[in-house]
């Protein structure tokens, strides 16, 4: 499978590394983000997220704020929960 954004921006056949796990649109790995998958509790007066353990993978479309590309997940950066 090729990616996604390459193909709709750049009109470029890359080959993907994964699919998003919102969209499932397929990703390189320059449009893939790491993220985690956060659970929203909504309990009157006490809101509260849970991350989930596990990573999920995104594109650059559906990632959500504490993502991050796989080159800062190497490095260790750990993403925002
Ligand atoms: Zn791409
Ligand atoms: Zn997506």
């Amino acid at each position: 499978m090729n990616c996604y954004e390459c193909a709709m921006r750049d009109r470029r056949e890359t080959v993907a590394v994964a699919s998003c796990s919102t969209c499932g649109a397929a990703a390189c790995v320059e449009h893939v983000r790491v993220g985690a998958a956060v659970v929203h509790e909504h309990s009157p007066g006490n809101p509260a997220d849970y991350r989930l353990p596990g990573r999920r993978l995104y594109d650059v479309t559906c990632a959500p704020p504490g993502s991050v590309t796989p080159q800062e997940a190497m490095e260790g950066t750990v993403p925002a929960s």
